[in-house]
């Protein structure tokens, strides 16, 4: 993170692909600011009910916050706590723009906001709020994982399905195939596209 001293209230954007370990430095962030006693709270967009007192996060004076689950950015302005100092949100590529509204306001309101989430889709393409997120923020850290071909850093979310690279216009949610995601690199980055070979631009 940046040394920047930022005062009053701010945005922290955390991006990258999946397994770039987005949760573990939101968790880590969370669990610093449990030790300097900050009033936290912590959302996470789908997660079911069942496997909410799973994602929990305590420091080792015993003090934990459990993560609250939420499919929308009025869910979340709903279950603020006007205590809290701190609000921190994984998987913020699932929320509605509404989000960036929220953070905005409670950021004006001298609150620490955190949003971890992966910043493109299988495509390469902005997901969801991310990138709004990363603009109107004071700090962004894009976190890679490693190609799981090459070993490069990775920046890109590779679809499979039926153990097969996703064609670009493949429905987001699949009836019957088995789909499955890895980390890859630019270059180890697959998207079947349909007017693929048609004119290209180099
Ligand atoms: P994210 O929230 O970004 O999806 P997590 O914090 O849940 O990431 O998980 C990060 C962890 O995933 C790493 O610490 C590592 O143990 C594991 N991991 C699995 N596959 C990879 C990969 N291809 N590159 C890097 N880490 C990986
Ligand atoms: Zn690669």
């Amino acid at each position: 993170m940046s040394s920047l001293q930022l005062t009053g209230g701010w945005i922290e954007v955390i991006a990258g692909v999946m397994f770039s370990g987005k949760s573990e430095e939101l968790m880590r962030r969370v669990r610093r600011a449990i030790i300097a006693r900050k009033k936290v709270q912590v959302f996470k967009s789908h997660l079911d009910d069942r496997y909410a007192g799973l994602f929990s996060v305590s420091s080792h004076d015993g003090r934990s916050v459990d993560a609250i689950p939420v499919d929308s950015s009025a869910q979340v302005a709903a279950r603020i706590d006007p205590m809290a100092h701190v609000i921190a949100i994984d998987e913020a590529q699932f929320l509605d723009d509404g989000i960036c509204d929220l953070a905005t306001t409670l950021a004006s309101r001298g609150r620490r906001v955190i949003l971890a989430g992966t910043d493109t889709d299988f495509r390469g393409e902005p997901f969801g709020p991310m990138a709004r997120l990363m603009a109107i923020s004071e700090l962004v850290d894009k976190l890679h994982a490693i190609c799981v071909l090459c070993g490069a850093p990775a920046c890109r979310n590779q679809r499979l399905i039926d153990g097969e690279p996703a064609a670009w216009d493949s429905p987001v949610i699949m009836v019957g195939g088995k789909e499955a995601y890895e980390a890859r690199c630019r270059a180890c980055h697959i998207v079947r596209r349909k007017d693929e070979g048609q004119g290209r631009l180099f």
